[in-house]
């Protein structure tokens, strides 16, 4: 039993402990999933088939890295074990189960964009005011309906959900639930939220697919259990219900998903619901220095809600947590861009060891600008992904009616698009046709002589034939084929080639890729279908994380703290520790959501192996006005024997062979090390423009009419730049500049006075 040297005493008790149900509820870094993963090698060892076991992860990254190290000790049986996220791997039931609950095996998955445009489609039928429905608002209510398992009969019956409504002056609520969710069976489409919804539903009218499931699945782990809502709970409670071989491990003071309705709860409920619990501690971390460890102690002290855990390192001490002070968010950009490129030289690191957390998206930013002017490779995870790009979604669309002509989602994207006459009215009346004669809006676009006036039908015509002969061709062909033959023949790579700006260019590379892509799935040798339904079943939920075409780049990892969840990185920077950004302006009314933003301040500083970072800018662009910012109360109350109070930047030897040695004096000078324990509060009334551009002498805005991409311009503000890419027409041109100080952004002409150089 080689394999299980690498584990502490508890942690193997808990591995080899394979029978029965087994918790283990323990602070970060403790090796949680490292019991999970090395169990399941165990449980295969021991003669246990794979196809018999069920892991749950959080992320897919954290599935696949998984199977690698199971390969390591069983080989290649690790790929039949069912592994992945709740939501990818009951969709994959579903697409074997869905016509007991009457949807088709080859149902389309919306994704939140679809979801809300569909909303958004409801609201303007029932003539509802989209400010005080927002499509945000009514998709996050659906949603945490969902998640809670609340239909939408029973929404309308429960009393308590009617009054909040009411109290909103969202009467109608209900109705668009309703509405929503027959507009999606109707399509043949499953949201995210249904695809556990609908995984309830059909366990629990459906008691022999049930117990199918319940005697395949003779073991089932689940990592970042704190993180499950009602829904999730509720799938797993009935799976193990029969074995009862169940094992999940979590950490309450990671739990993070309040907002989407995980409830912790079900950590706490554990024991009741199964009174014969094994519970396992595991106190020791492996992967943080002390000083670290220590600290993270001493954020989550703080929160009163919590179950009382020790955790320990045995690591080395470490450097002290740095916090640094930048005038801007920019200016925070470039020092740690800047630090970066020091500490990898001097400590002889790459990128990869390096990762960038903040609290929100569009913080990201600033730090993707100051990257790129040092030329440090990046990489954004969870943000927009590549398969959420327009392009690829466009194109997607083509293939996703190609298979479920109903797809109504898909339809409105492309059936306009590239133009073919289908304006917006024409497309209305297809909708209403279908609705009023009660049939299926493909029904009318394949019969609109029946449906539609002579005008409107002979132009929608052509558009039927043409999805009709890709679903000829789809039949018996490969996906790549298949793929190729709608990108040229929908008019979609015609129109991008055509297209000869920066981003043109770009969109139509895009699209080379998804197509090299499907080439290499179609060559694929450890799969018979090779048809493009099985390819977009497969990539149906990706998100960033599986984009991963070349996951050992090296890179500096960019991603929002909560998709760092379970991660590790040895150099982390968490940027933004503003009041009002992190804890964020939303969490400051109420102590529950305090604590659930101080247990993400928790989770981004457990990332960290060795050096962690703090940084906090005086003042930030939000919402297009320039405000002051404090910094983070999280900084205060990190115990003041965990930070470099005195930090000061390395004393270097600069010599002039130092390829560094410019962004090493800049550094030196700019650091400034946040004092305790009084925060440096500026006055609200200062005038901060720190690094506002001077407008050369006699500056005068020039006529920019005739205004060409690659010209050189000063702006009034934002100084020097050049122009890269025109859009739109008189006068609503827009030109994006690309500025030498701040990086590109998007300027109407007719209101931004520039200067031609
Ligand atoms: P999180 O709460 O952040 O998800 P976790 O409890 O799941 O953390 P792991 O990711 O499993 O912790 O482990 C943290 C790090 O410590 C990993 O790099 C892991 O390989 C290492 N580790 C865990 N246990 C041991 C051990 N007994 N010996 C050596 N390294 C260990
Ligand atoms: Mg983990």
């Amino acid at each position: 039993m080689d394999y299980l040297q690498g584990l502490n005493l508890s942690q193997r008790a808990a591995v080899e402990q394979t029978e029965g149900p087994v918790m283990i509820v323990a602070g970060a870094g403790s090796g949680k999933t490292r019991v999970i993963t090395y169990r399941v090698a165990h449980l295969i060892q021991k003669g246990i088939d794979p196809f018999n076991i069920l892991v749950l992860t959080f992320t897919n990254k954290a599935a696949k890295e998984m199977r690698e190290r199971i390969t390591k000790v069983v080989g290649n049986e690790a790929k039949n074990i069912w592994m992945g996220t709740f939501h990818s791997v009951f969709a994959k039931i579903l697409r074997v189960e869905a016509h007991h609950i009457g949807y088709p095996s080859n149902f389309t998955i919306y994704d939140t964009d679809d979801s809300k445009s569909l909303i958004r489609s409801i609201l303007k039928e029932m003539q509802l005011d989209d400010k005080l429905y927002n499509a945000n608002f009514v998709y996050n209510r659906i949603s945490s309906a969902k998640n809670n398992l609340i239909s939408p009969a029973e929404y309308q019956k429960n009393a308590q959900i009617q009054a909040e409504d009411q109290s909103g002056g969202r009467g109608n609520m209900a109705q668009i639930y309703q509405t929503y969710a027959q507009r999606c069976y109707k399509a043949g489409a499953m949201d995210f939220d249904d695809l556990l919804f609908k995984t309830n539903v059909l366990l629990k009218d459906h008691p022999e697919v049930l117990y199918k499931y319940q005697t395949k699945f003779k073991y089932l782990m689940v990592d970042e259990y704190q993180d499950t809502n009602f829904s999730q709970y509720l799938i797993v409670k009935r799976l193990a219900a029969v074995n009862e071989n169940i094992c999940v491990v979590g950490d309450d003071a990671q739990s993070i998903y309040a907002f989407r309705g995980a409830n912790i709860q079900n950590i706490l409920n554990f024991e009741k619901d199964y009174p014969d619990l094994n519970v396992f501690k595991l106190e020791q971390n492996y992967r943080s220095t002390q000083n670290i460890v220590n600290a993270a102690n001493s954020i989550i002290s703080n929160n009163k809600n919590q179950l009382k855990k020790e955790v320990f390192s045995e690591n080395e001490i470490g450097d002290k947590i740095n916090v640094v002070r930048a005038f801007s968010d920019n200016e925070e950009g470039k020092m740690v861009a800047e630090s970066i490129l020091q500490d990898r030289s001097l400590h002889a690191l790459n990128f990869k060891d390096f990762a960038i957390l903040y609290r929100t998206n569009a913080q990201s930013r600033a730090m993707e600008e100051a990257l790129r002017k040092l030329n440090v490779p990046y990489k954004i995870y969870g943000g927009t992904s590549f398969y959420q790009r327009k392009e690829i979604k466009d194109l997607i669309a083509y293939f996703r009616l190609t298979f479920n002509p109903n797809d109504e989602e898909a339809l409105k994207r492309v059936i306009n698009y590239p133009r073919r006459g289908i304006g917006d009215t024409s497309v209305e009346r297809i909708f209403i046709a279908a609705d009023q004669q009660q049939t299926s809006t493909w029904n009318v676009i394949i019969n609109p002589q029946s449906f539609l006036d002579g005008r409107t039908a002979a132009v929608v015509y052509p558009f039927g034939s043409l999805i009709q002969s890709f679903q000829v061709l789809a039949k018996n062909n490969n996906a790549y084929d298949v793929a190729l033959h709608i990108a040229q023949h929908s008019g979609l790579l015609k129109d991008l080639y055509e297209d000869k700006s920066v981003e043109g260019l770009n969109r139509y590379e895009n699209i080379q890729e998804l197509l090299n892509g499907i080439k290499e799935f179609s060559e694929r040798e450890d799969i018979e279908e090779k048809g493009l339904d099985v390819f977009m079943q497969d990539i149906a939920l990706l998100t960033n994380d599986d984009n991963d075409k070349n996951p050992n780049a090296d890179t500096v990892s960019l991603m929002t703290i909560h998709s760092s969840k379970g991660l590790e990185f040895s150099q982390v920077y968490i940027v933004g520790l503003e009041e009002n950004l992190f804890p964020s302006q939303l969490s400051l009314n109420s102590r529950t959501d305090l604590e659930e933003e101080r247990r993400l301040f928790y989770v981004a500083t457990t990332r960290a192996e060795k050096k962690l970072t703090l940084s906090y800018a005086t003042s930030r662009y939000r919402w297009g006005t320039l405000n002051n910012c404090e910094p983070s109360r999280f900084i205060d109350e990190i115990d003041p024997r965990y930070l470099a109070l005195d930090f000061k930047a390395p004393s270097v030897k600069t010599s002039a062979n130092d390829p560094f040695a410019k962004e090493r004096s800049n550094w030196s000078q700019s650091q400034d090390v946040f004092t305790k324990p009084k925060p440096k509060v500026i006055p609200k009334t200062t005038s901060i423009l720190p690094k506002a551009h001077q407008p050369s002498p006699g500056f005068a805005p020039s006529d920019t009419s005739n205004l060409q991409v690659g010209m050189e311009v000063e702006h009034e503000r934002f100084g020097f730049g050049k122009v890269i890419n025109l859009e739109g027409t008189k006068p609503e041109i827009k030109a994006t500049i690309f500025f030498k100080e701040l990086g590109q952004k998007q300027l109407l002409l007719k209101f931004a006075k520039l200067r031609i150089v």
